[in-house]
């Protein structure tokens, strides 16, 4: 939240870099901040500053001392290694370190820097430096102006038996300019650190205030309620600026206007209603600049709200990217330059959430749609490969559920020759909906959807005016969702979905799901449809109308099947041919109906008596044919006498008023015929040869 402070531009002779003491501004700040109660002497000496100190030394070579206005120094840098020595020394003509100390309180009456030259040749410079009421004072300390200085120095040393020097510090000599230059930068950059940052200290008190008061974790808090949000903003406003009259202001949907959705102050009730245009020119002002506007054409602003009382106003954009969604607007208030800055601030602070919130919503809106999405292709490509009805519409039915997080739902089909709805699927506990059961297209709410055309997304089933109707106790919430399933101009049916598992209501968005749901889902309904259209119209071509045993085409085409797996497994297979005796007279004695009863009789009793793997089929009139597959004529003749035995039986409980009797021909391919032609004509002509024989027998060639 704080800003950094642009880097004033120092003197061309300075080797301090920069960078350097711009990354030390925030850290000094922080130190006037929180240590606004200690000392200016203090505050100097204090980590934060002497770091400054540390760097101004690294980079110059001198010393650093600061002494308080009680004259105590504090050396805060390392130390000037000669200094050190002849301070230590105590040489009396020297005055060490006497002399600095006068020069020092000397330099606490005047502002400008210093420079002398100490009695042992060492260069040094003071200056003071003011804060509010409190003085201080800097003093560096250097090297020689010389090398005669270097040299007395030395001597000095050697004569009186000093210590030795560890030089620290390099032995490069500096000329006066250089002290002066050095002296003035630090002048300068300390008077000038200090004055912004006590005048930043000010502002960002406040804002610290300011923000302390409004905090992220409230904001997020207060976000999914717009109207407590705006509260909480205009609250945090008035706190810090005292009474205000304030509105926040939010872009209608349309974007055409903005409206005043929360106000505070005095005339807060002549405030609602306020509104203001989109293209009114402050605001495409504000959209270009980005910045506050204070337009002084109030009046015309709002003279049609007759918000007389009020003069003036602050208008502080809330961008969120590009578009300007919000205002705070602030009437009749005289900010001064520096509660301008807080207000700034703050601006930008609120727009910083509300612009973080958003990006937010955004990253888990294209999250979410992305999972969603997903889900989608996967649950569309799995519905392309069932194709059997049933399967299809509850595995629909079921993932449409999971992607809506519901519990309960059906699907309903349309009978396009009855008008009727028939629930093809269902989940849920509502015992008013069972699979095929067929409603009334006017007695549901699915027929009102087919009639309209349009989807029904119902809150509350109570409170909604298009259905209005008490809810049923085995449904946990009042809110479902019901939609058309169609393809192009084909209305198919109807898929219902209701109780969100967490209770709450289904919204736009779940309607758009299951609208693509739908969408994917529709091509493959029909397709299902169609291929059961298209299995039963084969079914309906391989099967005889009356028995629903297959028909002499089937038979063809199984015949050519068996034939192509002899060539192939060397496997016989044998075939049989049966005909009724005498039953035209059957016919003729109880008429075509009861003759129909019984083909359909035998037709039955073959189905039932023969092996899974045999195939019987209608021949024609009253006669029946069937293959038995991998089936030689010794197994051939076995079962075909046992299913005469059956028949017989059968036929006897039936027809017992007129005893009726079958003959069968049985031949074996490749046995007795290499084509199904030869073969059919074989088989028929032992059938020929069991009626030359009087019938009622099995021949086989
Ligand atoms: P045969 O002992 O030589 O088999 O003499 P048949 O009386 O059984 O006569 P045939 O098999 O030559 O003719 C079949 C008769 O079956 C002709 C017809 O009266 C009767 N028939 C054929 N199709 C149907 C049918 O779909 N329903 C009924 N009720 N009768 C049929
Ligand atoms: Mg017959």
């Amino acid at each position: 939240m704080y800003k950094q402070f642009a880097v004033e531009s120092a003197p061309h002779n300075s080797c301090l870099h920069e960078t350097q003491l711009t990354g030390q501004r925030n850290a000094l700040f922080y130190a006037m901040v929180n240590k606004e109660d200690i000392t200016f002497e203090q505050l100097l000496s204090s980590k934060e500053w002497a770091d400054y100190f540390n760097s101004l030394s690294d980079t110059t070579n001198f010393e650093f001392n600061v002494y308080g206005e009680t004259g105590a120094g504090r050396v805060i840098t390392k130390e000037n290694p000669f200094c050190n020595v002849i301070n230590s020394a105590k040489l009396e003509n020297l005055r060490c370190p006497a002399v600095c100390d006068e020069l020092i309180s000397g330099s606490l009456k005047t502002t400008e820097p210093v420079i002398f030259k100490c009695p042992a040749g060492i260069l040094n410079f003071s200056f003071s430096i003011k804060r509010h009421e409190e003085k201080a004072c800097v003093a560096g300390r250097g090297g020689f102006a010389s090398y005669d200085d270097l040299r007395e120095f030395l001597r000095l040393v050697k004569e009186k038996n000093l210590p030795h020097v560890p030089v620290t510090m390099p032995l490069s000599f500096i000329g006066e300019d250089r002290v002066k230059a050095v002296a003035q930068y630090a002048h300068l950059t300390l008077n000038r650190l200090l004055s912004s940052f006590d005048e930043k200290y000010r502002i960002e008190e406040k804002l610290l205030h300011t923000t302390a008061l409004f905090d992220s974790h409230t904001f997020r808090m207060l976000s999914r309620n717009p109207e407590l949000l705006c509260r909480y903003i205009l609250d945090t406003l008035e706190y810090v600026f005292g009474k205000t009259t304030a509105s926040f202001m939010a872009l209608d949907r349309k974007g055409s206007t903005y409206n005043s959705v929360y106000s505070i102050g005095k005339y807060k009730e002549d405030l609602v209603g306020f509104q203001m245009s989109a293209k009114h020119p402050v605001i495409q002002e504000m959209l270009k600049t980005k910045m506050p506007m204070f337009p002084s054409a109030s009046e015309e602003l709002l003279a049609a709200y007759s918000l007389r009382e009020i003069k003036s106003l602050y208008l502080f954009p809330i961008f969120i990217g590009d578009s300007l969604e919000n205002m705070i607007v602030i009437f009749n208030k005289d900010f001064s330059r520096e509660d301008l800055k807080i207000m700034n601030a703050f601006r930008d602070y609120v727009q910083l959430n509300l612009e973080n919130q958003n990006l937010g919503f955004t990253i888990n809106a294209i999250k979410k749609t992305d999972e969603r999405l997903n889900y989608l292709a996967d649950f569309s490509n799995s519905l392309l490969t069932v194709l059997s009805k049933e399967k299809l519409f509850n595995t629909l039915l079921e993932k449409a559920l999971q992607l809506l997080n519901a519990e309960q739902g059906s699907l309903m089909l349309l009978d396009h020759d009855t008008s009727e709805l028939v629930i093809e699927a269902k989940k849920g506990a509502d015992e008013a909906v069972q699979t095929r059961m067929r409603l009334k297209k006017e007695e549901s709410l699915a027929g009102r959807v087919l009639e309209s055309g349009e989807p029904l997304l119902v809150e509350d089933i109570e409170k909604d005016p298009r259905v209005r109707r008490e809810n049923r106790p085995h449904y946990k919430t009042k809110s479902f969702i019901s939609i058309m399933i169609k393809i192009e101009d084909r209305v198919l049916g109807v898929l219902n979905v209701s109780d969100k598992i967490k209770g709450e209501a289904f919204n736009e968005e779940d309607l758009k799901l299951l609208q693509a749901v739908i969408n994917n889902a529709a091509i493959a309904i029909e397709r299902s449809l169609l291929y059961k259209q298209n299995e039963d119209l084969k079914q309906l071509s391989i099967t005889d109308p009356l028995t629903g045993a297959y028909n002499r085409r089937y038979l063809n085409t199984r015949l050519l099947e068996e034939i192509t797996r002899y060539n192939r497994y060397k496997h016989p297979f044998s075939f049989m041919m049966l005909d009724m005796d005498k039953f035209k007279e059957f016919n003729d004695t109880f008429g075509h109906i009861e003759g129909d009863k019984l083909i359909k009789a035998l037709a039955t009793i073959m189905e039932k008596s023969l092996r899974n793997v045999d195939i019987a089929a209608r021949f024609g009139g009253d006669e029946f044919v069937a293959i038995f597959p991998q089936t030689t004529k010794a197994d051939a003749i076995h079962i075909t006498n046992r299913l005469k035995e059956k028949i017989d039986r059968a036929l006897e409980q039936e027809a017992s008023e007129m005893p009726l009797t079958i003959s069968m021909g049985l031949t074996t391919y490749p046995d007795d015929a290499s084509s199904i032609g030869e073969l059919l004509e074989k088989t028929d002509q032992a059938l020929y040869l069991a009626k030359r024989g009087g019938g009622n027998r099995v021949v086989y060639l």
